[in-house]
């Protein structure tokens, strides 16, 4: 997708021009962000923290559902309300005509992760300072998220076809970053202070297949762009490494004894999406639950801390009540630690449009409220058999005594959370040792040990 540029005149602001970014969708999306921050703070200009200080604004979308789009639109108006001069990228940005029509006074639009074409587009409308200060960039980049945790960004697009899913052809086919690159990228990310690594792509476990887990040097020694290599080779950095967005293939085994050695946390993010071989199918996913079952008991035999997440879809087109009743049975053996649970919506541009027998609106609000209340259970149940174990929490928000941080089951905004006291200040960044005394449906309460 090349950048649509609309007005001819660039801005040349006397004072350091200034950029706003307004960051929507998932945490690859606000990875983006940050590359695109980054270039933007190393080529001089300012990040504006809100619509009245910025010279231009970006806005980052997100295309995914249909919610989102809308949501993105209306965060493109708001921009162009509040400031005037806005530039679109990401998912919703592989669809100019759709943004155009919607607004016809944005600037330029720019496709995923296409950080040329951004930046061309900030340069026409927004001339560059002449003596960019390079070393106010930190080494380690900037980034959108606190300064104890980053996500690290393995890959690009996939090579799934998920029939409710677009984002194929929003972001193309796979393609894996070197090791050694995403290697270097986490080291220098460690020393800048962060204690927990979240790895993200589309499809974590499908890590390398396009380039035939191909070597890169790093250190010592060559390291395979692979899964397995490099989930390894980043348990050695000295933190906390957490692995989202993981298909269930069967390499996915591998990774568990790295788990149970301590290497990396015990916490794996599948989105399963559903346990019926036939919606699975109609999917277009792998449809072997039953397998899967007897793989999470091995897993868990290997590794018994070991805490998975998933997100699931309800009424999926032609889903019946057995089959709904089959996704509840597998979840309570399956004992899914996390769960996200979406009403099915259909994608524009998406197969699984086409498909018969869509559900109603009223069967699927009352199946996604029957399926929360039986995780809930599960869930509550998973936590309180944590009561009275001392575990390690790393703190995200502090008062001093009292603080709220997440365990090693827990992930960022996705997650519960563990809610403590302390005989001493603790601050935002600490890992500390908490005695855990009591648990609700989400959280964990204790004491710092
Ligand atoms: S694995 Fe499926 S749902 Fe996930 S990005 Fe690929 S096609 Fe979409």
């Amino acid at each position: 997708m090349s950048t649509t540029p609309l007005a001819p005149a660039p801005i040349k602001p006397a004072k350091t021009p200034k950029v706003g970014i307004v960051s929507l969708g998932c945490p690859k999306a606000l990875v983006d962000s940050e590359r695109i921050i980054t270039r933007l703070r190393a080529e001089g200009y300012q990040i504006a923290p809100d619509y009245a200080g910025a010279d231009l604004v970006l806005v980052n979308t997100c295309g995914f559902l249909d919610s989102a789009r809308d949501e993105s639109l209306a965060a493109i108006g708001e921009a162009i309300e509040a400031n005037g001069k806005v530039i679109v990228t990401g998912c919703l940005g592989a669809e100019p005509d759709v943004i155009q029509r919607a607004h016809p006074k944005v600037l330029a639009v720019t496709g995923p992760h296409q950080y040329e074409a951004v930046m061309d587009a900030v340069h026409t409308h927004l001339t560059p300072p002449h003596n960019p200060h390079l070393d106010l960039v930190p080494e380690s980049g900037l980034r959108l998220t606190p300064r104890h945790y980053a996500y690290l960004k393995i890959s690009e697009g996939c090579n799934n076809r998920c029939s409710f899913c677009i984002i194929p052809a929003l972001r193309g086919d796979l393609v894996s970053r070197p090791a050694a690159d995403v290697l270097r990228e986490a080291e220098r990310l460690v020393k800048a202070g962060v204690k927990e690594l979240l790895v993200i792509s589309q499809d974590t476990s499908a890590y390398g297949v396009d380039v035939k887990y191909s070597e890169s040097r790093w250190r010592d020694h060559d390291v395979r762009a692979k899964f397995i290599d490099l989930s390894r080779e980043l348990g050695t950095l000295g933190a906390w490494v957490r692995l989202h967005y993981v298909y269930p293939y069967p390499h996915v085994d591998e990774v568990i004894p790295l788990m149970a050695e301590g290497k990396i946390l015990p916490y794996l993010d599948i989105p399963f999406q559903h346990a019926s071989p036939r919606i699975l199918k109609a999917m277009r996913r792998p449809a072997s639950q039953a397998k899967t079952l007897d793989r999470i008991r091995r897993w868990r035999d290997i590794c018994p801390d070991l805490a998975i997440r998933s997100t699931f879809i309800v009424g999926f087109p032609g889903e019946t009540d057995a089959e709904f009743d089959e996704l509840l049975a597998w979840l309570e053996e399956a004992k899914i630690d996390r769960l996200g649970c979406f009403k099915y919506e259909p994608v524009a541009g998406a197969l699984a449009n086409a498909l018969p027998d869509p559900v109603p609106e009223e069967v699927k609000e009352a199946r996604w409220h029957r399926l929360m209340k039986v995780q809930q259970a599960i869930s509550a149940k998973r936590l309180r058999d944590k009561v009275g174990r001392r575990i390690p929490v790393i703190i995200d928000e502090s008062n001093g005594r009292t603080a709220k941080g997440r365990s090693m089951w827990d992930a960022p905004d996705i997650d519960g959370s563990v809610h403590l006291t302390s005989r001493l200040p603790v601050r935002a960044g600490e890992i500390v040792t908490v005695r855990i005394e009591r648990s609700d449906a989400y959280d964990l309460h204790g004491q710092v040990a």
